[in-house]
């Protein structure tokens, strides 16, 4: 058996268009809670505000952190996407509170219903009056709210059933 876990495969670390400066200079993203050895407290502060700025200017940031937070066995250590593990921790339980326990799930459908709406429209193209339509509607309606999902639904329900026993 491995000793390392496997990534979630329904999340693929994101393609750079170039080389990431986590690439180039791993050893800047190093970083273990607690872990002090080998470096004084100020030196460890000052390479990790030059990985933090190296992420925020990164192409891929975005997609990076959402890996690094549904991928916790192999993120336990480093810095990912300007984050400590810490960090990543706190926004876990934020994504409970937001998605549900199941949070990882949500994003992995939500993922899949993008790619099959993306999909689908590249087989079926809308007409050119159809997509003015959607454009006019977008601008007056904004976007189209997103059907929500059981997750969210049963939380929904069990915050309102606190809510009235609370009343
Ligand atoms: S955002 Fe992620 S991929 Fe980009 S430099 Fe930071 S850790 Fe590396």
């Amino acid at each position: 058996m491995s000793r390392f876990a496997d990534p979630d495969p329904r999340f693929l670390f994101p393609h750079s268009p170039v080389p990431t400066r986590c690439q180039t200079e791993p050893a800047t993203f190093d970083f273990a809670n607690g872990d002090r050895s080998g470096e004084s407290r100020e030196a460890t502060e000052r390479r990790l505000a030059r990985a933090r700025r190296a992420c925020s200017g990164c192409p891929i940031v975005r997609d990076c952190l959402r890996w690094a937070l549904v991928n916790m066995d192999l993120t336990k250590v480093g810095i990912y996407a300007a984050t400590t593990p810490n960090q990543r921790t706190a926004l876990r339980k934020r994504m409970v509170d937001r998605l549900g326990p199941d949070w990882i799930d949500v994003l992995a459908d939500q993922d899949q219903a993008r790619r099959e709406r993306a999909a689908a429209a590249r087989h079926t193209p809308l007409t050119i009056s159809q997509a003015r339509i959607v454009a006019l509607d977008r601008e007056v309606n904004g976007p189209m709210p997103r059907p929500l999902t059981p997750v969210q639904q049963q939380r929904n329900m069990a915050r309102l059933m606190a809510g009235l026993k609370a009343a």
